[in-house]
């Protein structure tokens, strides 16, 4: 039921995201990422994986170089869902380049996050969409607590050309994209991508594929609402679609059902040790039944995830 992530994959993802934010999030009782060696960018590939229909996934290969990219080609010209570190803004120029000149007509954006949006200044030139608080969040300098570090404003030809507050539809090379806004799980500001015609979507951060996810409580997160909002995903759309996370490899809806299962049984699990009275040291030194422990990674500690579903019930 449940994927094994190879481990080489967590391990230089989260060593990417450490050099990448700076200081590593210090999950307590937990601090892998200090002392392995980063994978140097010019060492960094990005590889393209057929997904189904007309959509392509653009994804790091031998470390990490930001979230995963959807790729509408066609005669249209290009769309892609999400662009990556700024630092790989030259190499994923390239990447697209198979697929039209390199340059795409539209970049939607899952959310704020700066290694999901860190090419926007590169492809200015595109209409960039978003949900509303995007463009607030990337508007002005964030404090971002969780990574130990500033996040500075991004300048105007970076921000989304084109907000929205609850969905939107997208014509474009013969595909219907529709963006739906699901308030609340990863931050406040993710939209999940349905490329209805090619049956694929893309769920930015609300999903990492096999692995404890993040969750941004200081901007509208929680780790309680994720689980809501990844069921809400798993009942709305085709059991046959196709998924790109945000993090991880491709997925299918089983892998989402089993990311969902975690979940549930570990907020489950945070609220009643609260219920009993424990505090969050104590649940973090008890640690989750051995089942979920597999879902741990150098960026997420078990001490982390527990930490976050903490912070989120006492939102
Ligand atoms: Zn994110």
């Amino acid at each position: 039921m449940m994927r094994h992530k190879p481990l080489t994959r967590a391990c230089l993802l989260a060593v990417g995201l450490a050099v990448a934010t700076g200081p590593a999030v210090a999950g307590a009782g937990h601090n892998h990422n200090t002392n392995v060696a980063q994978a140097k960018t010019s060492e960094i590939t990005i590889g393209a994986q057929p997904v189904a229909g007309k959509i392509t996934m653009l994804i790091g290969v031998g470390g990490f170089s930001g979230g995963n990219v959807a790729v509408l080609p066609g005669p249209d010209g290009l769309l892609i869902v999400d662009d990556k570190l700024e630092a790989f803004s030259e190499k994923l120029t390239t990447a697209l380049m198979p697929f039209g000149d390199g340059v795409p007509k539209f970049v939607l954006n899952t959310h704020w996050h700066f290694d999901h949006t860190g090419g926007n200044k590169r492809f200015a030139e595109a209409v960039i969409i978003a949900h509303d608080n995007v463009r607030k969040h990337m508007a002005v300098d964030q404090d971002f607590k969780a990574l130990n570090k500033t996040i500075p404003a991004s300048p105007p030809e970076a921000l989304p050309d084109v907000t929205y507050n609850d969905r939107m539809t997208v014509h474009f090379n013969g595909e219907e994209i529709q963006l739906l806004h699901l308030p609340g799980g990863h931050t406040d500001g993710d939209t999940v991508v349905y490329f209805k015609t090619s049956n694929v979507l893309h769920l930015g951060d609300l999903f990492f594929n096999g692995m404890f996810p993040f969750v941004d409580v200081a901007h509208g997160g929680s780790a309680l609402t994720l689980a809501r909002n990844i069921r809400d995903i798993t009942g709305r759309f085709p059991a046959d679609a196709k998924i790109i996370p945000g993090h991880g490899s491709l997925a299918t809806m089983a892998d989402l059902e089993a990311y969902l299962d975690m979940l549930t049984s570990t907020t489950m699990f945070v609220q009643s040790a609260v219920m009993e009275g424990k505090d969050l040291k104590a649940i973090q030194v008890q640690g989750f039944p051995e089942q979920w422990k597999k879902w741990e990674w150098p960026f997420i500690s078990q001490a982390m995830w527990i930490d976050l579903i903490h912070q989120s019930l006492n939102k």
